[in-house]
């Protein structure tokens, strides 16, 4: 075991939080280091292929998934650096207000302790850091509007276009769908060539992931990432009053001490419960930052109702790109649907590839051999998809704790409990429903809504945010209310999802939180 030199600043988790908090305090001029438990992937490592891409998601997980709709890894895992923004989808809408007043506006869920009005300029800077494409402007029946993104929205194709008919039957708007995708070249990135790989990472640079955006200014600015580094606690001073570093193990499985000023969480909305757990003392029994018995509790996931369509001409849907070319607030008000609460968020037309998560395989699920081949022939050339995103309401029995059987750095493994309720089923199967009647407006041949399984997507929760160590683990910030010197960063600090994709939120949230530490780095880091 050795104890490092200390530093100001270990960040845990090497992706979309971690990368913007590097990025403002290497900025700052802090001495930072992150440490990643998955390899060092560098934009060379990136390959347009279904097969090469699963090297980028994590093989087993630590987490023990119970519960009546337990919580599916596929959308929510990163492993390495760049984290799940490696090869995630880059779709970038926005909450709106209502989903940071729900106490107040209707008795449901939890208040956020700011509003949408504090969140909205750090929302337009992010767009201009990493690159937004969109139309802001389209967007003002749904939000207030300050700044248009920095590039117009990306080019459309018939498999998305094919559905506004459907849309509109229903006297619904769709508008171009904000992503952090170049549509023209921007700081010196290219722009999108429109082939569809996204999922797999992009290896062009057309898309925002850290390696081209915050994590680079990191590293140029003299931050260092040190992967195949596991983390397992965070270890404080002898009254416990302070974060002093953390404990973790190399790759070659040997432990080692990172001493740092400050120490930031951001190893997703799974791991940095299970980190805090696992940090207990004689001084913090129940584990850092715990003394609410809130760690680990209010975990949320996003449903996903998927409806396809086959349509009699070719809708080209191997173009495009992962995320979505259209999408659609109309339904985001929280009583949208009858008798179930919360918000449904519209995407249309992502690009279709032929296997793995959204490809046409999965379409249908059902089917096998000579006749999944028949089906993938047809599809190839007619299929199209819509999806809507659906709120979970924060219930403090979805939650993470500690198992009894250990990894093999005897680090615990954790026991992820998650069960819908009854608003989220019904806005989720309400959701199935509307599609179909879109599919049947917009002319689709044959239509069937994906209804073998409620999706468990965008892992939220676990670590949320609040006004007191009461009623939260940390303030706005990501600052934990009990140790002023340890940050977190992520969806893990959402007291509510709403039900759009989650990562913009994250950005602008982590941009003002690391700068609230820069700007107050003596009475904080001491
Ligand atoms: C397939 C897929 C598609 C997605 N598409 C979208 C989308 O279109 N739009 C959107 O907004 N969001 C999308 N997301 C979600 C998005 O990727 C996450 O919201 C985001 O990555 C979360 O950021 P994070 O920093 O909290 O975690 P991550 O980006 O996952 O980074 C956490 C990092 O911590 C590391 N780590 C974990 N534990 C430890 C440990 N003990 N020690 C050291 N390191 C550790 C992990 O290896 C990982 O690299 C998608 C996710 C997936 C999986
Ligand atoms: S479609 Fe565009 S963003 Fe996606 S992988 Fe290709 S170039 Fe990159």
């Amino acid at each position: 075991m050795a104890t490092l030199e200390k530093v100001d600043v270990v960040i845990v988790g090497a992706g979309a939080s971690g990368s913007v908090f590097a990025a403002v305090l290497a900025r700052a001029g802090k001495r930072v280091v992150l440490l990643e438990q998955g390899p060092n992937w560098e934009m060379r490592d990136l390959v347009s292929s279904e097969i090469w891409g699963r090297r980028l998601k994590p093989t087993g997980s630590p987490f023990q998934l119970e519960g009546r709709n337990a919580v599916g890894f596929a959308y929510n895992s990163g492993w390495g650096v760049g984290g799940a923004t490696l090869h995630y989808f880059a779709n970038f809408p926005r909450l709106l207000p209502t989903d940071f007043r729900m106490k107040s506006e209707f008795g449901r869920g939890l208040d956020w302790p700011i509003t949408y009005d504090d969140l909205a300029p750090y929302y337009d800077r992010v767009a201009r850091d990493v690159g937004v494409s969109g139309d802001a402007e389209a967007e003002r029946r749904w939000r207030p509007v300050k700044e248009p993104y920095p590039m117009p929205p990306l080019r459309t194709f018939r498999h998305g276009e094919i559905w506004v008919k459907g849309f509109e039957a229903l006297g619904m708007h769709t508008v171009p769908a904000p992503v952090a995708i170049n549509s023209v070249a921007y700081k010196g990135r290219p722009a999108c060539i429109y082939d569809g790989w996204c999922h797999v990472g992009c290896p062009t640079g057309a898309l925002a992931n850290p390696q081209v955006t915050y994590l680079a200014e990191a590293l140029g600015k003299g931050a260092v990432v040190r992967p195949h580094s596991t983390v397992t606690r965070v270890l404080t001073n002898a009254k416990g009053e302070r974060v002093s570093g953390v404990e973790y193990f190399d790759q070659k499985k040997e432990r080692q001490v990172q001493e740092a000023s400050v120490v930031v969480l951001a190893a997703f909305s799974a791991q940095n419960p299970r980190i805090l757990l696992n940090s207990a003392t004689d001084r913090h029994p129940q584990g850092l930052a715990n003394a609410s018995g809130l760690v680990g509790r209010y975990l949320m996931t996003h449903t996903g109702a998927a409806v396809w369509g086959i349509f009699d001409e070719h809708v080209e849907n191997y173009m495009g790109i992962t995320g979505a070319q259209r999408m659609s607030y109309d339904r985001y008000p929280k009583t949208s649907r009858k008798g179930a609460f919360g918000s449904t968020f519209w995407v249309l037309g992502p690009a279709l590839k032929p296997n793995d998560l959204g490809g046409i395989a999965n379409a249908r699920g059902d089917l096998f051999g000579l006749e999944l081949d028949a089906f993938m022939k047809r599809a190839a050339r007619g299929l199209a998809k819509i999806q809507a995103f659906g709120e979970e309401l924060p219930n403090p029995e979805n939650r993470l704790e500690l198992s009894t059987d250990k990894d093999e750095f005897g680090f615990p493994l954790a026991r992820i409990f998650h069960t819908y309720d009854q608003d989220a089923l019904g806005v989720w199967s309400g959701s199935l429903d509307e599609g179909m009647q879109i599919a049947k407006a917009a002319g689709a041949k044959e239509a069937w809504p994906a209804r073998a399984a409620v999706p468990t997507i965008h892992l939220c929760g676990g670590t949320i945010m609040g006004t007191s160590a009461g009623n939260s683990v940390v303030n706005s910030y990501g600052q934990t209310h009990e140790l002023a010197n340890l940050y977190i960063g992520g969806p893990g600090i959402y007291p509510t999802e709403g039900a759009s994709n989650p990562t913009y939120a994250l950005n602008a949230l982590s941009l003002r939180g690391a700068e609230q530490l820069a700007a107050n780095w003596t009475s904080i880091a001491g």
